[in-house]
């Protein structure tokens, strides 16, 4: 059964999140202002002053921080509290170059903790929960953040970090572990592999999931939930910001709420910066209101999405974000047509006799863009007869070249022909870039 955390944070009037995010962020602008000279010397030279923040309705007047201002600093130019107030530090897992670095105080766990068990409550967690962190632990946020969220709510954890498979299934069968953390293609790893251990998942007490790091569809989600018999939820976050727990799905399955009482979402147009209404896709931006360490302000996330201020029948009024399409840098421009990897796993899903698993293999031959979708058969359709085959690819071809506007090379593979993922998948080889 779903809960609500911080009913008082995550119900509250619009009004009173409208008041409270000024007064948070006034103070927090002058804060970066006196201590951090990048943050300085950004809105000096845009012309802003700590007085101009009058409310949240200002915000669009700050510069934005990009993840190349985190490079240029690094690796703690940005941090607005002196190194003996910072107890922890982690890092990106540098999906997509150098790898960026973020400091926590002592009150910015203790935040984690609260927006971590905001997400496990919406999973049905409470103080009798099992929570089984399969993500990575180390600079990665993934294992640690589900880690803080298990101690706040006072649930037991247990630190499997990834990796390891049949001996994390095994403890998660003999702790009668009821919350499941990890990345969804791990736990799509992990339902495979309960079955090919024989081993009846109805035997296990898993209840729920949190899954997220990655982009995932919502076939997926479905495909997940199916496998492994439990609800889910969609956490997402990113270490910039304070790792998992930026924001999270409720049991309505309509949107993903954010913790906007200390993170502040805004959607713009990645070409020209301006701010878009509710319901436009754009690229997510975020500035912390609350956090001590490394409070950034406007940080371009590339990450593509829509809000929505619209209540949801779950109570919380905190604003909703779509799932995520995918990074801006995740687009593939193929013979000029955008293609978000997302796109091609929601019209796979929809086939059945296909397995969860694809790869896609982007290259150039003379000046043309190729793009070969590789695609593994469910176990129980692997077939000999090559018409059998040949019917299933031509069925994947034509709904590929409907969904993505495109004609793609459809390859189908054995079963297990595609690497498993322990941590965030990497589907997309793109051969033009050398
Ligand atoms: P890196 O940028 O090196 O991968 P992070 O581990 O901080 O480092 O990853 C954060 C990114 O992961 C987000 O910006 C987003 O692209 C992706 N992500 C995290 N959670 C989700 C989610 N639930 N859905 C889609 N993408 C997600
Ligand atoms: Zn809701």
């Amino acid at each position: 059964m779903s809960k609500i955390w911080n009913p008082e944070a995550e119900c509250m009037s619009r009004d009173k999140m409208h008041a409270l995010q000024s007064e948070r962020l006034i103070k927090k602008v002058k804060e970066v202002y006196d201590n951090v000279p990048h943050y300085r010397a950004k809105m000096d030279e845009k012309g802003v002053k700590p007085e101009d923040i009058r409310s949240v309705d200002d915000l669009h007047l700050l510069p934005f921080t990009s993840k190349q201002d985190l490079r240029d600093t690094y690796p703690n130019g940005l941090f607005a509290r002196p190194n003996k107030d910072i107890v922890e530090i982690h890092a990106t897992s540098g999906t997509t170059g150098k790898q960026v670095v973020a400091g926590y105080t002592k009150n910015d766990l203790e935040l984690w903790g609260e927006v971590m068990a905001r997400v496990l409550a919406s999973a049905g967690g409470d103080e009798n929960s099992v929570v089984q962190s399969s993500y990575g632990y180390g600079l990665f946020t993934g294992g640690l953040g589900a880690h803080y969220g298990a101690q706040t709510l006072g649930a037991m954890a247990i630190p499997t970090s990834s990796g390891n498979t049949e001996r994390q299934i095994r403890m998660m069968k003999d702790l009668g572990t009821t919350i499941l953390c990890c990345t969804p293609s791990y736990a799509a790893y992990i339902g495979e592999t309960i079955r090919e251990m024989g081993l009846d998942i109805n035997e296990f007490k898993l209840e729920a999931g949190v899954f997220g790091a990655e982009p995932w569809t919502v076939e997926m989600q479905h495909e997940i939930e199916k496998m492994l018999n439990i609800r889910t939820v969609d956490v997402y976050g990113l270490t910039e910001i304070i790792g998992p727990g930026v924001a999270f799905s409720c049991e309505k399955e309509c949107g993903i709420h954010i913790n906007e009482d200390h993170f502040i979402p805004e959607i713009i147009d990645p070409d020209t910066g301006e701010v878009l209404p509710d319901g436009t896709l754009g690229e997510l931006v975020f500035t912390c209101i609350t956090k001590e360490g490394m409070p950034v302000i406007r940080y371009r996330t590339r990450d593509i999405t829509s809000l929505t201020h619209e209540p949801c029948e779950c109570g919380r009024t905190l604003v909703r974000m779509g799932k995520i399409q995918g990074r801006s840098d995740d687009m593939l421009i193929i013979r000029g047509v955008n293609v978000f990897p997302s796109q091609v796993e929601s019209a796979l899903l929809d086939i059945s006799d296909v397995a969860p698993y694809y790869m896609l293999i982007v290259d150039r031959v003379g000046t043309r863009d190729t793009l070969e979708v590789q695609v593994e058969m469910a176990p129980d359709f692997f077939s000999d007869e090559i018409k059998h085959l040949e019917k299933l690819e031509k069925e994947i071809y034509e709904k590929l070249k409907s969904a993505l506007g495109l004609a793609v090379k459809v390859k189908l593979v054995e079963p297990k022909s595609i690497t498993r993922s322990e941590g965030k998948a990497v589907r997309v080889i793109d051969k033009r870039k050398k």
